[in-house]
């Protein structure tokens, strides 16, 4: 595509019709950028019976919306949602095109930017425009941040962490217009999702919980997180992981905190076996108390929190699960 100043969009996403907020929070940022760069900020909604949702996207800042309302879009369908998205965007030719970093996001981004021929930066954690009104991409990378730019090929495309950008204040007076899409007959649908059967998680949401217990690769062994679980259990906490945790199979990625995982903003956040390491400190900026625990009194954590406790977390954990009970039966 050719190098263009074109609107900012944002590629929204929805669930059983309720806007995901980090669609809502790039619709926030997009406004930003679109002002400095003056010019539109406009919104891509796939689904079925979605009309209504229009206005949210609307109230969040959106100028126009193109909508694509039909049976055939009720389930994400990555060719078929790549097709209209590609089609769309080499017709309006945005500037910029932003992406939520989540499971759909993440599949997406990389098959609409192939196929448009532009760079693509993942899980980014805030965007800015430099002096040439070009997009920096910033990732967090080499213990601090980096920023990618795509100089020549457009869009500009990034997919963004869930809750790096705040909610913009919603104005219901706000309206756009809405530009409806069709769903060609010809696309390719090699990959049909039939059906989405919903896993119930256990416990407390990470995202809205006030306290967090998170684990590192410094739980050692499956049993070891499972006492780091227990204690988050009886704190009535949500339970975060690390990278490792993930890929040891601990843990399901969905209890990953940080720069590709979770953004999370606890008043407490513990964590135990965990170096510190800037992907998974990105997510927890907004805790308000943060506490570590960690075998190695030079360990890079106990720069970045409040309380820091040297012990080995399989002595430690045990004790403290017994102190919380005990504290508990005396409170009865
Ligand atoms: C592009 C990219 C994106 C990434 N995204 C994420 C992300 O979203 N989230 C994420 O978490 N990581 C992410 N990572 C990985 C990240 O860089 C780190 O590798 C990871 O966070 C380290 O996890 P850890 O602290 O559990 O393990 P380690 O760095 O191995 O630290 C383990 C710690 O446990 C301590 N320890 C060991 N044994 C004990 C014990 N018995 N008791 C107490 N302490 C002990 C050690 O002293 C050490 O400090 C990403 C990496 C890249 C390149």
């Amino acid at each position: 595509m050719e190098n263009t100043l074109g609107p900012v969009w944002v590629i929204a996403e929805q669930v059983d019709g309720r806007i995901l907020a980090v669609s809502l929070q790039l619709i926030g940022r997009a406004r930003k950028l679109a002002a400095e760069l003056e010019t539109s900020v406009e919104a891509v909604l796939l689904g079925d019976k979605i009309e209504e949702q229009t206005q949210q996207l609307f109230a969040a800042g959106a100028d126009v919306v193109y909508l694509g309302n039909s049976p055939d879009l009720a389930f994400y369908q990555p060719e078929v949602y790549t097709e209209i998205i590609v089609k769309l965007a080499k017709e309006r030719q945005p500037g910029i095109m932003l992406v939520g970093s989540t499971s759909l996001g993440r599949e997406l981004a990389p098959l609409v930017a192939a196929r448009l021929e532009t760079g693509l930066t993942a899980h980014c954690i805030d965007l800015v425009l430099d002096e040439n009104k070009i997009l920096e991409q910033r990732v967090p990378a080499y213990g601090g941040l980096l920023s990618i730019i795509c100089p020549e090929k457009r869009p500009q495309m990034a997919t963004v962490a869930r809750g790096v950008f705040p909610k913009p204040e919603l104005d219901g007076n706000r309206t756009g217009e809405i530009v409806p899409l069709d769903v060609p007959e010809e696309i390719p649908r090699r990959i049909r999702t039939l059906e989405i059967i919903r896993e119930e998680l256990e416990g407390v949401p990470l995202e809205s919980a006030p306290i967090v217990v998170a684990g590192g690769a410094g739980a050692g062994d499956l049993e070891g997180w499972r006492e780091i679980a227990d204690l988050a259990k009886v704190l009535n906490a949500a339970l975060g992981s690390t990278r490792p945790v993930v890929d040891e199979g601990w843990a399901a990625l969905e209890t990953m905190i940080g720069q590709s995982g979770k953004m999370v903003s606890p008043e407490l956040y513990i964590g135990l076996g965990l170096s510190g390491e800037l992907q998974h400190m990105v997510g927890i900026a907004d805790a308000q108390v943060m506490v570590a625990i960690n075998n190695d009194a030079k360990s890079p954590v106990f720069e970045q929190v409040d309380y820091g406790i040297v012990d080995d977390c399989g002595e430690f954990v045990p004790v403290l699960i017994e102190k919380i009970k005990e504290y508990q039966r005396e409170d009865v």
